[in-house]
């Protein structure tokens, strides 16, 4: 299986030249705006185990039912799970949604979690996984989404096309990949990598029969050198 490429120089030019690639065929993605941090932390703790649209579904429903964070806080919890079902999980999630906020509530006297933008990377993302449910992952999201730190969210399809390109190691852990692509990519492509391989994961590096004969990434690729896939250029 995949090994990773080498050197963390080695691994810093081979992501290079996978950022350029994957930019030249979707775009340069660029992080306008910032989100709210409580908001960002809620719909990250709704995104675990579901993919985007039943996470917008049982967010928007959450924030419909009951429109302020002092609200959900107090809602009972089966109400909430109710509130957030079409997530899945929906009794676990709540109990994590109700922690966070009287957590959030206890640090700051309100349900703002803006003070996680002023606090030191490494401190703000120990704060962060303190909370019950909130991995790596999700503490990632808040702070690039939210406070724009390059900090590199590795969500499964990060984690599939790494192993698969051989930037990961093949029984990297979450906590592992996390700790691996922030030692190695640059600052300042870890939001357009973020974006763009999440884009190559769904629409070519799929779970299932990866498309590698259409790949822009075959020749950089250990999985396709690995399978004879590798198509010539
Ligand atoms: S060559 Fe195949 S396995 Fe490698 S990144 Fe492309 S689709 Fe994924």
């Amino acid at each position: 299986m995949p090994q990773p490429a080498g050197t963390d120089a080695e691994l810093r030019a081979r992501l290079q030249a996978i950022h350029e690639r994957l930019a030249a065929a979707y775009g340069l993605p660029v992080l306008t705006r910032t989100t709210d941090p409580t908001e960002e932390l809620v719909r990250t703790i709704l995104s675990q185990n579901t993919n985007d649209r039943n996470r917008d579904l049982a967010f928007a429903r959450l924030r419909n039912m009951f429109p302020t964070w002092a609200e959900v806080a107090a809602a009972p919890y089966a109400a909430l799970a109710e509130a957030i079902r079409q997530g899945g999980l929906a009794e676990v999630k709540a109990a994590r949604i109700k922690q966070a906020l009287r957590a959030i509530h206890d640090r700051s006297g309100s349900y703002s979690l803006s003070f996680i933008c002023d606090m030191e990377t490494e401190e703000a993302l120990r704060w962060l996984q303190s909370l019950a449910g909130v991995g790596p992952k999700t503490a990632a999201c808040v702070l690039l989404f939210s406070c724009g730190r390059p900090i590199m969210p590795v969500d499964t399809h990060v984690l599939r096309v790494c192993k698969r390109l051989g930037i990961l190691p093949e029984r990297a852990s979450a906590a592992a990949a996390h700790s691996l692509l922030q030692a190695t990519t640059p600052p300042e492509l870890v939001y357009p990598l973020h974006i763009n391989l999440i884009r190559h994961g769904r629409a070519i590096c799929r779970a299932r029969r990866p498309l590698c004969a259409q790949c822009l990434l075959a020749d950089l690729c250990r999985y396709a050198a690995q399978k004879g896939e590798v198509p010539e250029r």
